[in-house]
């Protein structure tokens, strides 16, 4: 059988992200310097080192059976691909932008204008909804400085805090989309169930890395109200404790709202309140 080949991005924030979702997942390879491949060990499983961009082409064309990429780019790229899951990093929007001093109040007020970016079709399918004319500037960076140069009126960039806009003095007209890391797949695979394990695996750790066991007692008269704020991602496991007036709930719980539920565990009678994260699972 042959190897599943996984396509990841060969440098930046992205490839560290990648490499160590990979490396919890039980799918560690070992890169050599300059070399483009590398191999799991363990399992059949090949590694393909690419520019983050060139992934969901590459995974549509069968060079790649699955890859880590934007979303982002995905939808720029048009290919015919399955998302099997986001991985909870690179979160980002995509936005039209003009000057903080632009008249531009709504998008139908681009017609006529010169628009920068290196999202062509995105942009060019998003702009065909609002205006009759417009010129478009492919490129593939620096989007942000094109107002200043000269090139355009406006940019379609992406923006994660916001503080590029802020340093070009660029303010967010409308936002296009909503994007992240993605794990893709083409419709036939080299191994399909290599592909379901490998999915299956980084699955156990997003989930994971996104939420904490709690652990409480709780007045049994008070169970059903606690279960409310903590419903836990089936249902809480609920445990009988000495004391016949008290139980036990474990209960995972979003780490973003962590702290809130704490406080309503306490305000409904919770004590002894325990967050234990999670390394790993399968649900
Ligand atoms: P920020 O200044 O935090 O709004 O980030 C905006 C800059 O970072 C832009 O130049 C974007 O092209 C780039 N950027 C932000 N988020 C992402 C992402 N998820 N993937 C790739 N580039 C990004």
């Amino acid at each position: 059988m042959n190897k599943l080949r996984i396509g990841l991005p060969s440098k930046g924030r992205l490839a560290e992200q990648a490499e160590e979702l990979f490396k919890q997942a039980g799918l560690s390879f070992r890169r050599q310097p300059r070399s483009l491949f590398a191999l799991v060990g363990e399992l059949p499983i090949e590694v393909t080192f690419l520019r983050t961009e060139d992934i969901p082409v590459l995974c549509a064309e069968g060079a790649i059976d699955m890859g880590v990429t934007g979303s982002d780019l995905v939808a720029e790229s048009g290919s015919d691909l399955v998302t099997r899951m986001s991985l909870g990093v690179g979160k980002c929007r995509l936005a039209v932008c003009v000057p903080e001093d632009s008249h531009i109040r709504a998008p139908a007020e681009l017609s006529g204008c010169r628009v920068a970016t290196s999202f062509p079709r995105v942009t060019a399918q998003y702009l065909r909804r609002h205006v009759s004319q417009v010129h478009l500037v492919p490129l593939s960076g620096s989007v942000e400085i094109m107002v200043a140069l000269g090139v355009a009126e406006a940019i379609v960039d992406l923006v994660e805090t916001g503080s590029t806009l802020a340093a070009n003095q660029l303010r967010v007209l409308d936002e296009i989309g909503r994007y992240e890391t993605v794990l893709i797949q083409n419709r036939q695979p080299r191994d399909p169930e290599m592909a379901d394990r490998v999915a299956r695996r980084l699955e156990g750790i997003v989930i994971a890395r996104s939420y904490s066991l709690l652990e409480y007692n709780i007045p049994r008269n008070k169970l059903s109200e606690a279960e409310r704020v903590t419903p836990g991602f089936n249902s809480p496991t609920v445990s009988a404790l000495e004391d016949p007036a008290w139980c036990a709930v474990r209960a995972m719980v979003r780490r973003s709202e962590v702290m809130q539920v704490m406080e309503q565990l306490e305000e409904v009678g919770a004590s002894a309140i325990l967050e234990i994260p999670i390394s790993n699972c399968r649900l």
